[in-house]
């Protein structure tokens, strides 16, 4: 499907997904057509399709940090249109066989038009997000979600740095973003805002927890998510974890034998 003239979603619909939103792959035409993520490795050959159906190549397959729903796709189509797999530098050990690591600021070009990298650490320590100045759109890979919040799972994940990658993203012109899972966001500034807004609130949540005694893991859980579906308890746990982490290399706090303290 054509979002806007020349940027196209790749949608295979559930494939290989088990989650509520599979992953987005997104193509930029152009001499020089650049694929953003692809999605699972077992999707590739139905991609491939609707690549072919579309009579869309690929040049570059730019993908926004090594997980397996982002990543898996990109040798098997790599190896049938001849494409260069790119990567940040800082995922690139992650991620296999990689053509070229990307640095913050550089421009690829498609021919018609160019894709500017925004570093956005947290999710992972090389996690970029593309950006099409033209069409105000940013392509945000995991890093902002059409819908939920994403996970910070230390140690690769950073919640300290996926806030600041936030506030560093409120300085950028785009309009909507085409994020890694879920639907588009029209009014992208107000999503980054909110997201960190949310992120503030929790670590706000954990440090209120800290000055009234509940000091292990499972209490602030039970503190801060007090009608959650068990199903998500893990989730919640690896979220406060993410803060506490952020917290202690501040500085701001410690721990000793599991019990957290403010410092
Ligand atoms: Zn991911």
């Amino acid at each position: 499907m054509e979002i806007a003239p020349g940027v196209y979603t790749i949608s295979i619909g559930q494939g290989a997904f088990t989650g509520v939103f599979p992953p987005n792959v997104y193509l930029v035409a152009g001499e020089h057509p650049v694929l953003l993520d692809s999605g699972y490795e077992a999707d590739a050959p139905t991609r491939l399709g609707k690549l072919r159906e579309l009579g869309l190549g690929v040049g570059r397959i730019l993908l926004s940090h090594p997980h397996v729903d982002h990543i898996g796709g990109a040798g098997p189509i790599g190896q049938a249109t001849g494409a260069r797999i790119c990567i940040h530098r800082d995922d690139a050990a992650e991620a296999g066989d990689i053509a070229e690591a990307l640095e913050h600021g550089q421009v690829i070009s498609t021919g018609n038009t160019d894709l500017e990298v925004v570093h956005t650490p947290g999710h992972t320590p090389g996690h970029m997000c593309l950006l099409l100045r033209p069409q105000g759109f940013l392509f945000s890979g995991d890093h902002v979600l059409g819908l939920g919040t994403t996970v910070i799972t230390p140690p690769r994940g950073d919640m300290g740095r996926y806030m600041a990658s936030l506030e560093n993203l409120l300085t950028y012109p785009f309009q909507s973003i085409l994020p890694g899972h879920g639907p588009m966001v029209q009014d992208g500034h107000s999503k980054v805002a909110e997201l960190l807004q949310h992120r503030r609130e929790r670590e706000a949540q954990v440090l209120s927890c800290l000055e009234r005694g509940h000091n292990l893991i499972a209490d602030m859980v039970k503190d801060i998510y007090d009608e959650l579906d068990p199903r998500l308890m893990g989730l919640a746990e690896l979220q406060v974890k993410a803060h506490l982490a952020k917290l202690q290399t501040e500085g701001r706090i410690s721990v000793q034998e599991g019990a957290y303290h403010l410092e």
